[in-house]
């Protein structure tokens, strides 16, 4: 057995940073500091190895959308392990758990995306959708369509094909990313990047920005553009109304694949069950992992086209995880999606609790620290500025001030994370309205004492 907490809080912090490579960590800094060390879970709460108990604003990594202590899930994954622990899906063969889950994914899915092909990750899933958008293309006898186009600030996951469909400088800046034959567009980032103009004529421009890049490259060499509906990890970033109606004439009109990356918007995160059904994008393939198994499974994939996978299946694609369709993986996942669905759990989010945190969250916007305060489902950001009228940037090193909010934040036993100078939540789907009134009086206490601090240090100071 695996105890969870054998020791005092230190010694599992010295084994901890003695052995273990946190990601997306400076581990340097982490093994000094000593990382917070969460040993159980329940609902929309975690508790710390100090007794400490903690609200999950990032419901895990986006993850955990059912909340956490449902045991319904670890029966499903023990009876799963004792029947049949594992079997390949490669030869010829296939099981019970993968095939039931890929039936109920195309139920679910909107239009005709009734194929799934399965992965152990998100990363996983986009290396997966690369290969198969250029594959297609070459069945079709196309083969010098290669080329996809992404987005700058995206995130499509850390695999080499995941950080390269990915937008992320700093992951470009490091091991050789991105591999060729993939381009960045611009994001339709309106607070950032918008300059003078409204949301909706930045919107429209950010998607003919799509229109130009595939004519500046010949639409003939163009497989697919990716994009998520929300952007999650560049800092929960709303599109204008605007952006993806235009996106979608201009897919429609140059004939390219559009793969929608739903890792974080599917499985309810913003109401519905895939976010593409809110915004009426109908994209050949959908990305999928996190919210599927409600990260108590690592499990991903890509819910594909009638067309694509039909294109795909004239051919051995060579292609695959040992763990693809994973059966207790499968299991959980099954258990997860029919909990949601039989307890509402996404209705309740679309009629309830996102207008609800639409408004408790929208009251943050009278901080003088918030330049804006925006949500979409269960998924929000705040704008942290020096200066609200102008949109401002602060005079320090992007990320300075956010990280500083998010240390007084998980002081105030709130997870709410920073990307750049942006605070972000994204709660397990089941938060109740009185937890988000706790949630969002722990972030206003959270900007009071970063607003306190950037005044003591003088770092209220707007970038020339
Ligand atoms: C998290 C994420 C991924 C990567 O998923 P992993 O399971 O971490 O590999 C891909 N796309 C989006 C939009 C994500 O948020």
């Amino acid at each position: 057995m695996t105890l969870t907490n054998i020791a005092p809080t230190a010694e599992l912090q010295a084994l901890d940073a003695a052995h273990h490579m946190h990601p997306f960590t400076a581990n340097g800094a982490l093994g000094q500091k000593g990382a917070r060390i969460i040993v159980r879970a329940e609902g929309v709460r975690l508790t710390d190895s100090e007794g400490a108990e903690l609200i999950d604003g990032m419901a895990g990594l986006w993850c955990v959308n059912i909340g956490y202590g449902r045991h319904e899930l670890a029966e499903v994954a023990a009876r799963q392990m004792r029947e049949l622990p594992y079997y390949n899906t490669f030869f010829q063969t296939s099981h019970v758990p993968a095939l039931q889950l890929a039936a109920r994914l195309a139920e679910l899915a909107p239009g005709d995306l009734n194929h799934v092909f399965f992965a152990g990750s998100g990363s996983e899933a986009n290396d997966t959708n690369l290969r198969m958008v250029r594959h297609y293309w070459a069945l079709k006898g196309q083969p010098q369509r290669h080329i996809v186009i992404a987005r700058k600030n995206g995130y499509h996951g850390s695999t080499m094909g995941g950080g390269s469909l990915g937008g992320m400088a700093a992951m470009h800046a490091q091991g050789g990313l991105p591999i060729p034959g993939i381009v960045h567009i611009d994001q339709p980032y309106w607070w950032g990047e918008g300059g003078d103009m409204t949301p909706e004529a930045f919107g429209l421009a950010r998607a003919r920005a799509l229109e130009e890049k595939i004519l500046e490259l010949g639409a003939e060499n163009v497989a697919a553009f990716i994009a998520e509906p929300v952007q999650g990890a560049g800092g929960v970033i709303i599109p204008p109304e605007s952006y993806w109606p235009e996106i979608q004439r201009i897919v429609d009109k140059y004939g390219i694949l559009l793969i929608a990356d739903e890792v974080i918007t599917g499985f309810g995160r913003t109401g519905h069950w895939f976010a593409c059904e809110g915004y009426g994008i109908r994209p050949h393939i959908i990305t999928i992992a996190k919210g599927l198994s409600s990260g108590y499974q690592p499990i991903g994939g890509s819910i594909v086209c009638d067309e694509v996978a039909r294109t795909i299946a004239q051919d051995e694609f060579n292609h695959g995880y040992t763990y693809s369709g994973h059966p207790v993986a499968a299991a959980v996942a099954l258990e997860n999606l029919r909990i949601m669905d039989e307890e509402g759990i996404i209705d309740r989010v679309r009629h309830e609790t996102a207008p609800y945190l639409a408004q408790a969250w929208g009251s943050l916007a009278d901080h003088p620290l918030v330049g804006e305060a925006v949500s979409r489902g269960l998924m929000a950001s705040l704008a942290l500025t020096p200066d609200k009228a102008s949109r401002a940037r602060f005079a320090s090193e992007p990320g300075t001030v956010g990280y500083i909010c998010r240390e007084y934040s998980f002081g105030n036993n709130l997870v709410m994370r920073h990307v750049g100078d942006r605070m972000i939540i994204a709660p397990p789907l089941v938060i109740t309205p009185a937890d988000i009134d706790e949630l969002v009086a722990r972030a206003r206490k959270t900007l009071d004492q970063t607003w306190a601090h950037l005044q003591r240090e003088g770092m209220l100071k707007a970038a020339a």
